[in-house]
């Protein structure tokens, strides 16, 4: 990657951003636009569509006319499947532009960006177009006299609902399965990280999808994302977000045609690292990149570390040095590692959560502050905080944000205890060098994702969901097939 081509396409300017509605740029119902803000410096980088209710019901009419039309549903599986391997063809094929714009919209070290972002999307376009013809339905064991189908269908109209952290990456985990599965879709991308989904989802139309197919409104949540949610013409709800609108989006359902809801939560993931781990090293080092990367803002950012006793001092100054190497800056320059916060508001949000800490008696190990406010931009350092109590805010509430909580055990049980005692249950991870305890241990985790070892496998064919309040249903993986087609049974007399 070359600083100069990144530099190029940041001095860009971008044009104001329209919803997409039945294949056409529209801008808002009332004319009404939203600013959008870089966090790289503060400044207003262009505007978007603020849409209203009405823009969200007619990008629904428009998906369920596709729907209902056959044009896509109908369609034989190898040309929809041609025309998704066009998409991921053209989102590859403007990578850097596509992570560029993102990163102006969020802040993301462009490093990360680009893989996680349109590498990670193309890929997973890729993946479900491969997959869609490949979908059987099944012959049920029945009486001689009866003939038992088990056809797989597409659900109708799909509403995506997703976060500002990874926009691409997330939307497409959702886009690529509903949309091969034959479905249409009406997606609604976060206030704050618009602008890259709205370009990735031309290049589904520039690549041959009809129109009417997917659609998008920008806007606010509780405007454009209730109205989709509350829609009587959406069949299924896939979102990823906080607790709190995951919660509000099944009353939605409850209060309209009780659609289908599926919810990515967040999480309070727990790291616990065992005195017998061989590489203890590579632990440290892991233990910090899993929670800065992106400012912390990664679903499964792994915030808590739960430490052995034995070597917490040795252990915690190891990851306290390796925060304390990472360069926080501007997300575009190739010298930095780690990016800007995505909003002014998650960025206030964080520095509270390092002062409730510290009156909440945990102990700041380093960090703790705003960085580079003279660029107007949103920068926080890595901050670590030791002797964390379970009842603590820090240990029982998801940040967002690059801050660790740190807390110690004295046996495997008490690790165990203690890794499950929050509300959450999306990723874990552990470290050993006992083989029966990684397996014990691994069964014994509350949680969607475990790691061994490691953290944060990125491959599409592995499932990603949570469990208690981390959400229900499952991104990525022939799994996620599941979401988004009913199964029906036939019974033929013979
Ligand atoms: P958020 O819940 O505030 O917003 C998510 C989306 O919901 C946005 O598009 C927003 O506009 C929309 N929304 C807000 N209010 C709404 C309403 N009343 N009705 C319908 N839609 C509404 O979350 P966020 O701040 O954008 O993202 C951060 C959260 O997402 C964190 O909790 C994080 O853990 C979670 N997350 C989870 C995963 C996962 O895979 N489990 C992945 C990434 C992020």
């Amino acid at each position: 990657m070359k600083q100069n081509l990144i530099d190029d396409i940041k001095a860009q300017t971008i044009s104001p951003q329209f919803h997409l509605i039945d294949g056409k740029a529209a801008p808002a119902s009332d004319g009404g636009e939203i600013d959008v803000i870089s966090p790289i410096d503060g400044k207003k980088i262009t505007t978007m569509a603020a849409g209203t209710r009405e823009d969200a019901n007619s990008a629904v009419s428009a998906a369920r006319r596709a729907f209902n039309s056959g044009v896509w549903s109908d369609m034989a599986p190898k040309d929809r499947k041609k025309i998704m391997l066009k998409w991921a063809e053209l989102v590859e094929a403007e990578a850097l532009k596509l992570a560029v714009l993102g990163v102006r919209d969020n802040g993301t070290e462009i490093g990360m960006a680009l893989k996680a972002e349109p590498g990670s999307s193309a890929g997973t376009i890729r993946y479900y177009a491969e997959s869609l013809d490949k979908l059987y339905g099944e012959i049920a064991p029945t009486a001689p006299n009866r003939l038992g189908l088990i056809h797989k269908e597409p659900v109708g109209v799909v509403g995506v609902i997703v976060p500002w952290n990874f926009p691409m990456m997330i939307g497409a985990w959702k886009l690529a399965p509903a949309l091969a599965a034959g479905n249409t879709v009406v997606l609604k991308p976060a206030e704050v990280a618009s602008l890259s989904l709205l370009r990735l989802s031309a290049l589904a139309l520039e690549a041959g999808m009809p129109p009417g197919v997917l659609n998008v409104v920008t806007g606010a949540g509780s405007v454009v994302g209730e109205a989709i949610a509350l829609s009587m013409d959406v069949d299924v709800l896939v979102f990823t977000g906080s607790g709190g609108v995951g919660r509000r989006l099944l009353e939605y359902s409850a209060r309209s045609n009780l659609k289908r809801v599926y919810l990515e939560l967040g999480g309070k993931s727990p790291q616990v690292v065992f005195a017998d781990t061989e590489n203890l090293a590579l632990a440290a080092k892991t233990a910090a990149s899993a929670i800065f990367r992106n400012s912390g803002q990664v679903c499964i950012a792994a915030s808590r570390l739960l430490v052995e006793a034995s070597i917490h001092d040795d252990f915690i100054s190891e990851v306290a040095k390796h925060a304390e190497a990472l360069k926080v800056g501007d997300p575009l320059d190739l010298n930095n590692d780690i990016g800007a916060v995505t909003s002014a508001v998650q960025l206030k949000q964080n520095l509270e959560f390092v002062d409730g800490a510290k009156t909440q008696g945990c102990e700041l190990v380093t960090g703790g502050h705003q960085l580079h406010k003279d660029t107007g931009g949103f920068y926080m350092e890595p901050t670590i905080f030791t002797h964390v109590s379970q009842t603590s805010d820090l240990c029982q509430k998801e940040v967002f944000g690059p801050v660790l909580a740190v807390s110690t055990f004295t046996s495997e049980d008490e690790a165990i205890h203690k890794a499950n005692d929050t509300d959450f249950g999306l990723s874990s991870a552990l470290w050993t060098s006992n083989l029966s305890r990684a397996h014990r241990v691994t069964r014994r985790l509350k949680a969607g994702v475990v790691h061994v070892n490691t953290y944060g496998g990125a491959e599409v064919s592995m499932p990603l969901g949570g469990v208690k309040q981390s959400g229900n249903g499952h991104d990525k993986s022939l799994h996620a097939f599941d979401k988004y087609l009913n199964l029906k049974s036939a019974w033929i007399a013979l």
